[in-house]
């Protein structure tokens, strides 16, 4: 399954997959869960949270987002 259809945060939790958000500043990094980006920032357009995303280590809000890819199926 392609992530390219992962365009909101809501679709981070269809797709079971996380974001991460890299810091362009620091190099500081953390993945989020699509919940986690829903109870922070609701269901935006991913493209839209770029600046809203503050890097905890350096306070700058130049986040790099990047859509991880679903962990494969269990069986
Ligand atoms: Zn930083």
């Amino acid at each position: 399954m392609s992530t390219k259809h992962v365009r909101t945060a809501a679709d981070l939790i269809r797709f079971k997959t996380a974001l991460r958000v890299e810091c362009t500043s620091c190099g500081n990094s953390r993945t989020m869960s699509g919940f986690d980006v829903v109870k922070l920032c609701g269901t935006e357009d991913l493209r839209r949270l770029q600046h809203r995303f503050k890097c905890t280590l350096c306070g700058a809000r130049e986040a790099s987002l990047t859509v991880l890819s679903p962990p494969p199926p269990r069986n």
